[in-house]
């Protein structure tokens, strides 16, 4: 039988966004690196962030405001020692960016023009208009450009290979991943002594999210299958305001148009938040978010709406010029109509367990950025946080892996194994089991949680991910059924976590256990053992 094509390198990076691509920036003197990211490499969460990125930097701002502002936002669940290795790296993470050409905003006698968001007590986030992330991520492409590292684009990871899966004795290791070239269909291996995971979030969960397409929780799925343990995916943070209309995905509208006199309606224009919060449509964001999701399930209604006609045109156009422009595309002028809104999937805070430098339960696999947990977050993330994370972790990733090199995979990685599987011929199957899933996880694991509706989804999902196993086997992989796979695995590593938490805390509320416990506990989920 012919071999399988198989590509060695010293440092396999999955995934182009914050994480994956700094981390190939560090390791590109250490030996060879090679990135693999399954669209075009600007297709990531990275190039949507807006608001910015968190560090201090000087003045009157300490690390341990930053710290004890994150541990606040995380309900006291984020481990502090990480907390605060974290803040105090940043400011070697902005200055990397800065070495790859980001020109941050400044103020005109040249001090650095930072801004502020809910939750922080100090003016502290470094920003380049409102697309840092897009900036970022044009630089960091440059550059890895400039330095010649090798990137392959539209190609996925179908799975890791490790010692375990192929019946080797000894402690599990990570040997590098099946991967497909979306283009030609093309499956082969690549093999490394280190993987590194940073493969984002899993937004596409729920049927409303401000996440792209790539956001389907691969890296988590991945790395659960391969054994490694997973923490905190319950704790799923939801911007409350995401623009509702079809063509409009991903758009949010920012809080700021609350902050200047938004009020928060049903479709007739009734306010509605004040039955919630003495503070009205002022509440901050997890509790808006919870506000509208319950008026949107008492109602039966597709959204709630955001009301600021009363400002006036020219207010609105001088003080929003980006989000107006945005909603007029969509045939709403915000001087004259509604804003139809809904609360949507923003940010994974839990993912794969892993430490400060990446480490995970698996040798030879690390995992950087927001597919990973290190407990930066706790039970809720700080705004402007992430990206922080993403740039320290794959700082101090590179530097643990630069310093302890490793010999070259020797193993021989089996073919790929097709069995009897047919080329697919119902992808209506793909689409209604995906369109299952996150209609299902929005409904009964959404925003509000209660026993009974986990019960139900844990219930559905089961079924749904025995289907899901019947069809992967029988027909060819494709793009799709791989990352249905991966979504599945994603929803149920949600529930699981979720009927393990007894309380509510942070982005984790439910109204069987409605009461904070005494006692901060991680959730655990060990990675799969079959
Ligand atoms: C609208 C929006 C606004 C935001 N604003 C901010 C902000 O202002 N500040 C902040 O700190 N954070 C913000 N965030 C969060 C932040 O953008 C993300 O947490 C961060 O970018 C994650 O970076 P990452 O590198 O871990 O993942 P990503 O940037 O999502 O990159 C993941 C990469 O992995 C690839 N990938 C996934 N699966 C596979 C696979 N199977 N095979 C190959 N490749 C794969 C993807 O294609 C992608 O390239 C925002 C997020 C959104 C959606």
């Amino acid at each position: 039988m012919k071999r399988m094509k198989t590509v060695d390198c010293d440092y396999f990076v999955v995934g182009s966004g914050m994480a994956g691509l700094m981390s190939a920036l560090h390791l590109a003197s250490y030996g060879k690196v090679i990135v693999a990211t399954k669209a075009k490499l600007a297709d990531c969460n990275t190039n949507f962030a807006q608001g910015g990125i968190c560090c201090v930097m000087d003045g009157g701002d300490t690390f341990d405001k930053h710290a004890r502002d994150t541990m606040i936002a995380g309900a006291w669940l984020g481990k502090s020692p990480v907390v605060h290795e974290i803040c105090e790296h940043a400011p070697e993470g902005i200055h990397d960016l800065i070495d790859c050409g980001v020109k941050f905003a400044k103020k005109a006698d040249g001090s650095w023009d930072l801004t502020r968001e809910g939750g922080h007590s100090a003016r502290r986030i470094f920003h380049a208009g409102d697309i840092t992330g897009e900036k970022c991520e044009a630089a960091m492409i440059r550059r890895l450009k400039k330095n010649g590292i090798e990137y392959r684009e539209n190609t996925i990871v179908i799975d890791l290979v490790t010692t375990r899966k192929l019946g080797m004795p000894g402690a599990n290791r990570c040997l590098g991943a099946y991967v497909m070239d979306k283009e030609s269909g093309e499956i082969y291996a690549i093999r490394s002594p280190n993987t590194i995971l940073a493969t984002g979030g899993c937004g596409k969960v729920y049927l409303y999210t401000c996440n792209p397409d790539t956001a389907s929780g691969d890296g988590i799925a991945l790395a659960w299958r391969a054994g490694a343990r997973i923490e905190n995916m319950e704790f799923m943070q939801f911007h409350p305001t995401c623009l509702f209309h079809p063509q409009a995905r991903r758009f949010l509208i920012s809080e700021a148009v609350r902050g200047e006199g938004a009020e928060l309606v049903d479709k007739r224009g009734r306010k509605f938040m004040h039955k919630y919060d003495p503070r009205g449509s002022l509440a901050p964001r997890d509790i808006v978010a919870r506000s509208i999701d319950s008026e949107m399930k008492r109602t039966g209604d597709d959204c709630m709406y955001l009301d600021i006609r009363k400002k006036g045109r020219k207010y609105l156009t001088e003080r929003f010029p980006n989000i107006y422009a945005k909603c007029l595309e969509f045939g709403i002028d915000m001087a004259k109509d509604l804003i139809p809104v809904v609360p949507a999937a923003h940010y994974t805070c839990g993912g794969i367990q892993a430490s400060t430098d990446g480490r995970t339960s698996i040798e030879g696999l690390s995992a950087v950025g927001e597919c990973a947990s290190t407990g930066l977050h706790g039970a809720n993330r700080l705004a402007s946080n992430s990206l922080m994370e993403a740039l320290v972790c794959a700082r101090l990733t590179a530097a643990r892996l630069a310093a302890h090199p490793e010999a070259k995979v020797a193993v021989e990685i089996p073919n790929w194994k097709i069995g009897n599987a047919v080329p697919p011929d119902e992808a209506v199957l793909v689409a209604h089991m995906w369109d299952e899933i996150r209609r299902l996880m929005w409904d009964y694991v959404g925003i509000v949680r209660t026993n009974k509706r986990l019960a139900r989804a844990a219930h559905r999902l089961k079924t749904l991910r025995r289907e899901i196993r019947d069809y992967y086997f029988r027909y060819l992989v494709t793009p799709d059924t791989l990352e249905l796979r991966n979504l599945a695995v994603c929803a149920e590593l949600i529930v699981k976590c979720a009927q393990k938490r007894r309380e509510s805390r942070g982005l984790h509320y439910t109204l069987d256990y409605p009461r904070q416990s005494k006692t901060a506990k991680q959730t655990v989920i060990e990675g799969y053992r079959g």
